[in-house]
């Protein structure tokens, strides 16, 4: 079917109520349960394929993550859609006012392709539970995985409901031509404009996931065997091509040369039976992306690390210097080369981060409750952690977005239905009470008495 015909079948659904009931909101919720948790190994496979990930790493990152999101939002559901009554003011009196929490219409989810199932289904769980239609792009890069999310959503949705357009850059460009009534990206900050401006040309509300360079910031007073240990599982987790994995670590300077110690500890446990590309360890995504890394490390100095094979795609958690302007420092890395540089003071620690764009996520690593209020005051970044990596993600109570560069909006959770909802505010009267002064003509007896009420 043309993408034309998709949008209009998917628009006359949405208009016949099609998708907006409880029921229907909740059976769509349940089929996509049903979706993922019957065909968890293929999909689990379908990504090994792809990228060479783990087969235990995609069921943690994007199987399970997507079943607690969808068992979460059939719990919470019924209750997210209850019309929110609000207080009125006294002029209005007597009256009351709700809002109602309405579907945006169809939507479109465009998606990248580093957690292929998350990122798809994530935003995808937010629209149905929010009531909606949805078409989904997901990454060309990863067809094995987009074929067969494509040929289970066939089985499992009409395609009036919830569609799957494979493609790259052209069809993603026809869909953006279209007249959708919300449009949710995730990718890079590149394509995000682009997306953005094509929306803005037909006054399409956008919600951005977007990348960036999300330090780590590890203290002098921070424990440096466990900082190392949950930096280094947030950097290897699908070898660092991870929008909130660490980009780069700022320590202080008194604890460099033991961070660096229990680095390289560290990684020999996670490892010790080697590196196997495809089983323990993913595989960079492709050679371009290979190409890429091994141009940053050829112009760095490097600690530790540094072995590359390309006939396997394989590049080591590589440890490098580096200062804030080396070029590793200008573009997200999106691999597992951590540059590490080192900070003597908060002041010129805190103007160095807020230099930069502004992060997905930070991580900070100290005892210093006065530190920890500096840094998530005075530098903006999405979201992040407190003595740990990547693991707020995992709490649907949190919003998950950016900030500037990385993005806009949020969603997870409770944020995911409201990122797909809108409020449609809306005051209630009854005839009577009907008092002539509020009508025309107006006259001065009726000024001042209003002021003195209402002022
Ligand atoms: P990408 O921006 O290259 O591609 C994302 C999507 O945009 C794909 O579906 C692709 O087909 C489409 N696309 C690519 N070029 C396009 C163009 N010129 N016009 C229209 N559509 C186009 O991103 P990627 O390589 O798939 O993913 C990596 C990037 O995504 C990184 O920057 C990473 O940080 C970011 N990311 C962000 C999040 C998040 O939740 N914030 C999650 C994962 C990845």
């Amino acid at each position: 079917m043309k993408i034309e015909e998709i949008i209009t079948k998917q628009k006359l659904a949405f208009q016949d109520g099609v998708t907006r009931s409880f029921e229907a909101r909740k059976s769509n919720l349940e089929k996509l349960r049903a979706l993922v948790s019957e065909n968890e190994d293929a999909l689990c496979n379908a990504m090994n394929r792809d990228f060479g990930r783990p087969l235990f790493e995609s069921y943690v990152t994007d199987i399970n993550t997507v079943l607690q999101e969808i068992d979460f939002h059939l719990k919470n559901l019924q209750d997210w859609m209850e019309p929110e009554p609000v207080a009125t003011p006294m002029i209005s009196f007597p009256s009351k006012s709700v809002m109602y929490k309405q579907p945006f219409g169809a939507v479109l989810v465009i998606s990248a392709w580093n957690y292929p199932v998350y990122l798809s289904f994530m935003p995808l769980i937010g629209a149905i539970s929010a009531g909606n239609t949805v078409v989904l792009k997901p990454s060309e890069m990863v067809p094995e995985t987009s074929g067969l999310m494509n040929v289970l959503v066939q089985k499992y949705f009409d395609d009036e409901v919830l569609c799957v357009v494979e493609g790259g850059v052209d069809e993603t460009t026809e869909l953006l031509h279209q007249l959708f009534d919300k449009i949710f990206f995730t990718g890079s900050t590149r394509v995000g404009k682009i997306v953005m401006k094509a929306a803005a040309e037909q006054l399409i509300p956008v919600l951005l996931e977007l990348g960036g360079k999300s330090p780590a910031i590890v203290h002098h007073d921070a424990d440096i065997d466990v900082s190392a240990k949950r930096i280094w599982w947030g950097k290897t987790i699908n070898a660092g091509q991870t929008c909130v994995a660490p980009d780069f670590v700022a320590v202080h300077e008194s604890v460099h040369d033991e961070f660096i110690e229990k680095s390289r500890k560290i990684l020999a446990e996670f490892y010790r039976d080697d590196y196997k590309p495809g089983e323990n360890y993913a595989k960079i995504l492709n050679e371009s992306h290979f190409e890429r890394l091994q141009g940053l490390l050829d112009q760095s100095e490097i600690l530790f690390g540094g072995i590359t094979r390309k006939e396997n795609l394989f590049i080591e958690p590589t440890i490098i210097k580096a200062n804030w302007d080396d070029e590793i420092m200008k573009e997200e890395i999106f691999g597992p080369l951590l540059p590490v540089l080192t900070y003597s003071g908060s002041d010129s620690l805190i103007e160095m981060l807020r230099n930069k764009p502004s992060p997905l996520a930070l991580y900070l690593f100290t005892k210093d409750p006065e530190f920890e209020e500096r840094i998530i005051h005075e530098v903006p970044f999405g979201g992040g952690c407190v003595n740990e990596t990547i693991q707020h993600l995992g709490n649907l109570n949190l919003p998950f977005g950016g900030v500037g560069n990385s993005g806009m909006g949020a969603y997870h959770g409770r944020h995911s239905f409201d990122a797909f909802s809108r409020n449609q505010a809306v005051m209630k009267k009854a005839f009577w009470p009907d008092p002539e002064f509020r009508y025309p003509p107006y006259d001065e007896k009726v000024k001042t008495w209003f002021k003195r009420i209402f002022s």
